[in-house]
């Protein structure tokens, strides 16, 4: 059963492998669903490990397990999930003739922990400060996740767009910098290409006013935010039920006496008018539902010059009320003038070739929220984008958060790697075989990169190991150049963070499926 497991994640490993670094080759997914549900034929082309691995039907243990590690990567850090996955998958390599060495998984198992705590401490040791002030780190940061990506094309926008978000997300109490991710929006338009990507300082929605009031520009709109949808029906009951106190009354027109049908109208009107009042009386310019809003009701915020834009998605919905300072309704006749948003300009911007609008929000009254607004000319190149401006803000963030900052392009791993070779010895017993082996299998980084700009393996792991050796523990795989060279000087730099992580969420997953004696299917 663990040989199994263990194969499993060297599969999952090795098949991820080729999409490390600036030279890893991108993946094309595509759903073999037949099923008519409008998805059949789709086609995504992806370099993001976690993404590819979720999106992969692994049928092994084994292999499933190194997929959740990953994914937990992502949630954590942002990126450095196809290092996370390679990490495991490796240590895994490197124990496994310990095992049929006969050490127990139990040794391994501690093995594996103090190698963690001798990298952890390496770690911190090789890394620098870096602070939100620091222009060129943090844009080095940046760059380095976005190498080799979709995005490169805008590479140097996007990093330094990477740098400005995380520096306006920030917030510093007591030396301790936080940033809210979540209060960034990206939002993708089939329209134009790539380079038309913009940032946008406020919110963004990708959506078009559902009416025949569609300002285009609007100065100090006041918003307001309400869940539930609006039909006529609706109106009408609730002006029942506040007449009545009570929801049961019904009421019957004949819609073929034409009085009647009259009767319906004006009825309808009135009703319908107070539902608006509450937007009136606050002077609202634009509301957003999270619902249907029937066509019917559409000439009456026509009339009353309020733009509306409904089916919001919830996220969404509740990031405009995030930047505007709205407070969010369920029924809007529980709103009141309290709960407007505010913005310093709304904009409706069209595009070519493309239904939806895009609005944005400039300057709201509420929370500070970032949003990218990226174009390209297919879904599946921008759900790409999308993942890569997450990672380079998530990394941006990860640096300043922590304060540190490390060699990229496989250095750290020499220097963990070597550091592991020498503190093993005094480790003793058989743990020190399993210290080196967790070297052996951070090596792994190194090579892969190395494999992906199809370097020389042999040439390229002994000079790195000669010049580690040597105290030049900035050398690294420049895989742009395809050389080994100094990698801080070329700003290949990544957050301290994202490694450590990386290797603890490896190494216990690795763990993990070392103890796993036996497979057992559990129904949900
Ligand atoms: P992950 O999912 O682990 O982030 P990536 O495909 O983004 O995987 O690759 C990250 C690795 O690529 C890191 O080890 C990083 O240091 C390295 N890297 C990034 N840019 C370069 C470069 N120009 N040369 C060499 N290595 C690089
Ligand atoms: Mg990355």
């Amino acid at each position: 059963m663990l040989s199994q497991n263990i194969t499993g994640a060297k599969i999952v490993g090795d098949f991820i492998a080729t999409t490390l670094g600036p030279r890893g080759m991108d993946k094309l997914l595509y759903d073999t669903d037949d099923a008519d549900d409008g998805l059949g034929n789709y086609f995504e082309v992806t370099n993001n490990g976690a993404y590819l691995l979720k999106r992969l039907p692994f049928q092994s243990p084994g292999g499933r397990v190194i997929a959740r590690v990953a994914a937990a990567q992502e949630e954590r850090c942002g990126d450095g999930t196809t290092t996370t996955a390679i990490y495991a998958s490796e240590i895994l390599r490197a124990v496994e003739p310990l095992i049929e060495q006969g050490l127990h998984p139990t040794t391994i198992a501690s093995g594996i922990k103090e190698a963690v705590t001798i990298a952890t401490e390496t770690i911190h040791a090789e890394s620098r400060p870096v602070t939100l002030s620091d222009d060129e780190l943090l844009t080095a940061v940046a760059q380095t996740t976005l190498q080799g990506k979709t995005a490169e094309p805008i590479l140097d926008t996007l990093s330094q767009w990477s740098v400005e978000a995380v520096r306006t997300l920030a917030q510093e109490h007591e030396s301790e910098v936080r940033v809210n991710t979540d209060l960034v929006q990206i939002e993708s338009l089939r329209s134009g290409t790539i380079t038309d990507t913009e940032l946008v300082d406020g919110m963004v929605l990708k959506k078009s006013f559902a009416g025949n009031y569609e300002p285009t520009n609007l100065d100090n709109p006041n918003i307001a935010v309400v869940t539930q949808g609006f039909a006529r029906a609706e109106a009408i009951r609730h002006r029942l039920s506040s007449d009545s106190h009570s929801s049961t009354q019904t009421v019957t027109y004949d819609l073929s006496d034409p009085d009647s049908v009259d009767a319906f109208a004006d009825f309808e009107v009135e009703h319908v008018t107070e539902l608006l009042e509450p937007l009136i009386a606050a002077d609202v310019d634009v509301v957003l539902v999270g619902d249907r809003v029937e066509d019917e009701l559409l000439p009456y915020f026509d009339a009353a010059e309020i733009a509306v834009v409904r089916n919001a998605r919830t996220d969404r919905m509740q990031k405009v009320a995030r930047a505007t300072g709205a407070t969010i309704n369920t029924h809007l006749r529980d709103f009141d003038s309290t709960d407007t948003g505010k913005t310093a300009r709304l904009e409706r911007r069209r595009y070519p070739g493309i239904e939806q609008n895009a609005l944005l929000f400039w300057g709201g009254a509420g929370e500070q929220v970032v949003s990218v607004l990226a174009h390209g000319s297919t879904w599946m190149s921008g759900w790409e984008l999308e993942r890569n401006i997450m990672n380079a803000i998530r990394s941006v963030s990860a640096a300043v958060e922590s304060g540190h900052v490390v060699p990229g392009g496989g250095a750290i791993e020499i220097t963990v790697a070597r550091q592991l070779r020498e503190d093993a010895p005094a480790v003793g017993g058989r743990e020190s075989l399993v210290i080196e082996a967790v070297a052996d299998a951070l090596e792994g980084i190194p090579k892969t990169l190395a494999r992906n700009a199809g370097m020389d393996l042999v040439n390229t792991l002994t000079t790195l190991r000669a010049a580690h050796w040597n105290s030049r523990k900035e050398t690294g795989v420049l895989g742009q150049e395809r050389v080994v060279g100094n990698v801080v000087e070329q700003g290949i730099l990544e957050p301290a963070t994202s490694k450590r992580y990386a290797l603890e969420a490896a190494a216990s997953v690795a763990t993990t499926i070392l103890r796993i004696d036996d497979v057992l299917p559990a129904s949900s």
